[in-house]
């Protein structure tokens, strides 16, 4: 831990006396009363997902259904990053705080917009590399005027509220492996509960608390066991070992705790879901036997860290089905009697309703068409598997829905206690899952194993257009108790924003088409949309200062969808990244700047790819075309899209000066030149040979697409 000396004596004179007590309080106070809703104003927004319950629900009324048509931009904020912007800020005594992409922390006057002080942990380019999902941020925490940010490269720094200077920062993982965190921090009774993420590159998943005031690690727990040499951290750990096969340690096995918390101050138990193992499908080290703790839903004591319950949603998943989404708390009155419950809309295609006591499965459904599984069984809490959906045993392709996007992913959803619905980002994004016969394992690429060369789409338009058909994205109104939707709200394609919900029977959602959209929650008609400019895929929050009420989000098209999907992203939206803090009030009078036309050249930055292909007119070797194919396709194609088509966040490869000048290539793919961008030197992975092929899939795929438009992008 680094303790910076002139702001410990900043935050030394802070607890002198009364006054700077009130002070404090005028900036970032926020402690367990407010919290747990004892001292609770209803004006905030004090956690990422506004409460401990992880509701998403605002009992403000000041905009309502019947005048949310007078809603508009009250202020606005442009970013100096252009990838994915998943934060939800937070708000208290009239400062909002939020992330961006790279994990910059700003803090605004609530009110104007007006920047107060803005925090770059100056994370390293060369990280991106390791972030599956591009290298977002959800958010931050707040704790007695203090902000707390953990960056992409696995930092959790605290802040001075009023400042933005820096109190302490620790390191929560093994810098030496290949960690990122993206989720935000949640403070519990003077702890800060924060996970990680990197399970395709071999990581050991985790949660860890640590003190508030002092950055000393409190409590770890494993979220999966170790090598069994060492011994186990405890019986639990011992007990999941059973459940294990192959040598799963040697490269960290998964089961990150990558997403969000929510807790139960009475029970004093924090909730967490885990994500997949790696790789995907476990051949050759082994078959898939459960794997605990991962894809599951896990219940420790906040205090210690101690073991509660869990409830493993996806026992011996291969299909990249992660229990990470978002779990709301919520008071269920079940067979007559009032159930404390837990609910999660899973990225396996289930609506899970269980007893957060316990763990205990109360019921689960299918929210989305589901292939894989037939239901869950009610006494075992299991799924039937579909036997073709073993991959990984008759070595065919299946297609999966849910696929590997997840019929819900990180998008958080929202529970109205006035609907008593929950609101679901949902989608049907159908993946082909094959096994990758002769997978290796690799550190500069996830470890999927997955043939994703076999698999990726071919220029055939027939299989294209059945590719773009299955992709849907919709609002879900889902009744937990009867298992059952209340309405539905139709997007253009998957990947659309998280839910805001609000007393004024309105339901908040961004979408990738580039609209914020008001709904009445009851009945789900449209009141209400804005232009965004860009695709939204972060949840709204709101506030209110002195009567008015405000809506905000950040706006800013990215995560893993646009970055790996190549051309199947156009279906939800092709605009390009303008990464902003859009803040919405009744008669708001800002306006944003007119959007420049989206022409091809729109959003292009010097130096990154172009708009005009300039693949030298060579004939291309096709065998060496082929090879550059299967090596793109597992060390490039995570980052620039399948078959080589950008979603618009990475340089579209066809459209780059450097497949004219081989030396520049090198420069690039062999030495790293673009390193502060994401791009580092792949010569310790990929030989000159290598490197040769994927130059020649490229122009291959650059003549493929002459007439083809690359999507507008920008840098970093
Ligand atoms: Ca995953």
């Amino acid at each position: 831990m680094r303790l910076l000396p002139a702001v410990a004596a900043l935050a030394a004179c802070t607890v002198l006396g009364a006054d700077a007590a009130d002070a404090d309080r005028a900036s970032g106070w926020v402690d367990a009363a407010a919290l747990t809703g004892v001292a609770a104003s209803a004006n905030d927004w004090l956690t990422t997902g506004h409460d401990y319950a992880d509701t998403r629900f605002s009992a403000l009324t000041a905009i309502d259904a019947g005048n949310v048509s007078r809603l508009r931009l009250a202020w606005s904020y442009d970013l100096d990053t252009h990838r994915g912007q998943e934060a939800t800020p937070v708000e208290v005594d009239g400062v909002l705080y939020t992330t961006s992409a790279w994990s910059k922390v700003y803090a605004f006057d609530a009110r104007s917009g007006r920047l107060l002080w803005h925090f770059d942990p100056q994370v390293p380019g060369r990280v991106a590399v390791h972030a599956c999902c591009d290298v977002v941020n959800r958010g931050v925490a707040l704790w007695q005027g203090r902000v707390y940010v953990a960056t992409l490269d696995g930092r959790l720094i605290a802040l001075d509220a009023r400042t933005g200077h820096p109190v302490w920062s620790v390191m929560t993982v093994d810098p030496k492996r290949p960690y990122t965190v993206t989720g935000a921090p949640l403070a519990v009774n003077g702890r800060i509960i924060i996970g990680n993420a990197g399970a395709e590159f071999g990581v050991r998943g985790y949660v860890s608390a640590y003190d508030a005031a002092s950055g000393h690690l409190l409590w770890r727990f494993y979220t999966i066991p170790g090598d069994p040499a060492r011994g186990f951290e405890s019986a639990l750990l011992e007990r999941a070992a059973s459940t294990w096969s192959g040598q799963w340690w040697k490269d960290g096995g998964g089961a990150t705790v990558w997403n969000s918390f929510s807790y139960d101050p009475q029970l004093d138990l924090l909730y967490f879901g885990t994500g997949n193992v790696q790789p995907w499908g476990r051949k050759p080290s082994g078959e898939p036997a459960d794997s605990l703790l991962s894809a599951s839903i896990i219940a420790v004591h906040a205090s210690s860290g101690e073991y509660a319950w869990h409830y493993q949603a996806t026992p011996g998943d291969i299909w990249d089905y992660d229990s990470t989404q978002n779990l709301a708390l919520a008071s269920l009155e079940i067979g007559g009697r009032p159930r404390q419950v837990i609910m999660q809309a899973s990225k396996n295609g289930f609506f899970y309703v269980l007893d957060r006591t316990n763990g205990q499965l109360i019921s689960a459904q299918p929210f989305v068409p589901v292939t894989w599984a037939q239901g869950v069984d009610p006494k075992s809490g299991r799924p039937r598997v579909n036997p073709e959906a073993r991959y990984d045993r008759t070595g065919k392709v299946w297609v999966g829905q849910p696929g590997a996007g997840g019929a819900h992913n990180w998008q958080p959803m929202s529970y109205s206690p006035l609907t008593a619905l929950v609101y679901i980002p949902a989608q049907e994004m159908p993946f082909p899952f094959l096994a990758d016969a002769g997978f290796k394992r690799t550190t500069l690429a996830p470890n999927m194993g997955i043939d994703q060369a076999a698999t990726s789409l071919p220029p055939d338009p027939q299989v294209k257009a059945q590719a773009l058909a299955g992709l849907k994205g919709y609002l879900l109104a889902w009744d937990p108790l009867a298992q059952r939707v209340r309405w539905r709200a139709e997007h253009p394609g998957p990947w659309n924003g998280g839910v805001l919900t609000t007393a004024g029977n309105l339901v908040f959602q961004g979408t990738a088409a580039g609209e914020l959209v008001a709904y009445r929650a009851s009945d789900g008609a449209r009141l209400w949309s804005f232009a965004t400019q860009t695709g939204v895929i972060a949840a709204p929050m709101t506030y209110a200062i002195a009567g008015r009420q405000y809506v905000t989000v950040m706006a800013g098209w990215g995560g893993v969808f646009p970055l790996v999907s190549g051309e199947l992203a156009f279906k939800s939206g092709r605009l390009p990244n303008r990464s902003r803090v859009l803040s919405f009030a009744l008669d708001g009078t800002a306006k944003l700047p007119d959007a420049p036309a989206t022409s091809a050249s729109a959003g292009h930055p010097a130096g990154a790819a172009g708009s005009e292909p300039t693949a030298p007119t060579v004939r291309v070797d096709p065998v060496a075309a082929a090879q550059g194919a299967r090596v793109y396709a597992r060390h490039c194609g995570y980052c620039h899209g399948d078959a080589a088509v950008s979603g618009g966040l990475t340089p579209d490869l066809r459209y780059t000066p450097a497949l004219a000048n081989p030396a520049l290539f090198r420069a690039i793919v062999n030495d790293g030149a673009l390193e502060s961008q994401g791009m580092v030197a792949f010569r310790g992975e990929l030989d000159a040979q290598s490197q040769d092929a994927v130059r020649a899939y490229l122009i291959q795929r650059a003549h493929q697409s002459a007439s083809a438009r690359p999507a507008p992008q920008a840098a970093r």
